[in-house]
C-alpha cells in the first residue's frame, strides 16, 4: 500500500503553537527526540467531526510527557484547541490525528534538560470502513518472539516512540509469514496486547483481558469494558497464560486503529468470531459516532 508518503501530502500541521504547510513541518537531524527516544505520541481518531475521547488522548499526552521526566509547553485546553483547528483548516471531519512532542537540539547527549520541548499536530483523512461481514471473518496473529518489558526496565505506562522499537520488530516478523500483526507476551510470559492494540478473550459468555499492568491501558480497552458491561456481560482483567488460548471460543483486538477487529487465529490457536465480537464491534462503532452519522443497520443492530 504505497501511497503519497507522508511528508509529502499537502495541508496545514500545528507545530509549536502555529500552522506551517505540511512540508514544512520538519525537524533538524540533530534532534534529541531522535536520538534519544526522547518522544511521546498519541493517536486519535474524529468520527463525523467529533474526536472521540479528546481529552483523555490529551491528558494521556501530557502524562506520557511527565513519566518521561519532560513538561508539555501547551496545556490540555491548548492542546484541545489545537486539535479542533487542525480538522478544521484541512477541513476534515473522518480523520487520524497524530499529536506527537519531543525534546529538540540544544543538547546533544544523554541529559536534555535544556532541550526545547517541541509539540505537532497532523491529521490525515481516514474514514472508519465498517463493513461487519468482511471484520468477523477475523485476523491471523503471530506471536511475537519480543516480550513487552518489566515496569521496572522501561516507563511502560508511557506511550513513548521507544517502546515501538521491539513493535514494529515483531510487527514485519509477522507479517513476513503472512500474518496481519502479532500478540506480544509480557516480561513474564503471560499475554500482554498487540503491537498497537489491546487484546480480549471469550469463554463461556464471559470476557477475559490481561491486566495492563505492563501495557498501555487502552481508552478503546477501556471503552470496551465500559460497553461489555453496559450489556451486563461479565469481563475479567486477570493474567492470562499462552496455553489457555485453546479453551477460548472468540477474541477480539481494541485499539484507535483497530477499532474492535475480532481474531481468528493466534499461532496454532483458533477462535471463531461469534456473538460478543459482533456485538462489540457494533457497540463500539455506535459509541464513537455521532448519533447522526450511525450507519442504519447499526441502529437496526440496537
Ligand atoms: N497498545 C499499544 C501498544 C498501542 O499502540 C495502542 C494504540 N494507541 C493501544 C494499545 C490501544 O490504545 P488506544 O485504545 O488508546 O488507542
Amino acid at each position: 500500500m504505497a501511497g503519497v508518503p507522508f511528508d509529502q501530502m499537502t495541508g496545514k500541521i500545528w507545530f509549536n503553537g502555529e500552522f506551517v504547510d505540511w512540508a514544512d513541518a520538519k525537524v533538524h537531524v540533530l534532534t534529541h527526540g531522535l536520538h534519544y527516544g526522547s518522544s511521546v505520541f498519541e493517536g486519535e481518531r474524529a468520527y463525523g467531526g467529533v474526536i472521540f475521547k479528546s481529552r483523555e488522548h490529551t491528558e494521556r499526552l501530557h502524562e506520557s510527557a511527565r513519566v518521561l521526566d519532560f513538561k508539555l509547553p501547551y496545556s490540555v485546553d491548548e492542546i484541545e484547541e489545537a486539535k479542533r483547528q487542525v480538522l478544521q483548516i484541512n477541513g476534515f471531519t473522518d480523520a487520524y490525528l497524530r499529536p506527537v512532542a519531543w525534546r529538540g537540539s540544544e543538547m546533544m547527549g544523554v541529559s536534555a534538560q535544556k532541550n526545547k520541548i517541541n509539540v505537532a499536530v497532523a491529521a490525515w483523512q481516514w474514514p472508519s470502513y465498517f463493513d461487519p461481514e468482511e471484520r468477523l471473518k477475523g485476523i491471523r496473529l503471530d506471536i511475537a518472539a519480543y516480550r513487552r518489558p518489566d515496569p521496572a526496565t522501561a516507563p511502560v505506562k508511557s506511550k513513548a516512540a521507544g517502546l515501538y522499537m521491539i513493535c514494529t520488530i515483531s510487527k514485519h516478523a509477522a507479517e513476513a509469514k503472512g500474518y496481519a500483526d502479532a500478540m506480544m507476551l509480557d516480561w513474564q510470559g503471560r499475554v500482554a496486547e498487540c503491537t498497537g492494540a489491546n487484546i480480549f478473550f471469550v469463554k463461556d459468555g464471559v470476557i477475559h483481558t490481561p491486566i495492563a499492568d505492563c501495557f498501555l491501558d487502552g481508552i478503546t480497552r477501556r471503552t470496551a469494558i465500559e460497553l461489555a458491561r453496559a450489556r451486563g456481560w461479565e469481563v475479567v482483567e486477570r493474567r492470562i497464560m499462552p496455553d489457555e488460548l485453546e479453551g477460548f471460543s472468540e477474541c477480539f483486538i481494541t485499539g484507535t486503529a483497530a477499532e474492535v477487529t475480532p481474531v481468528s487465529e493466534i499461532g496454532p490457536y483458533r477462535f471463531t468470531p461469534g456473538e460478543i465480537c459482533e456485538t462489540m464491534l457494533k457497540d463500539y462503532l455506535v459509541a464513537v459516532m455521532p448519533a447522526s452519522e450511525v450507519p442504519e443497520k447499526l441502529v437496526a443492530a440496537g
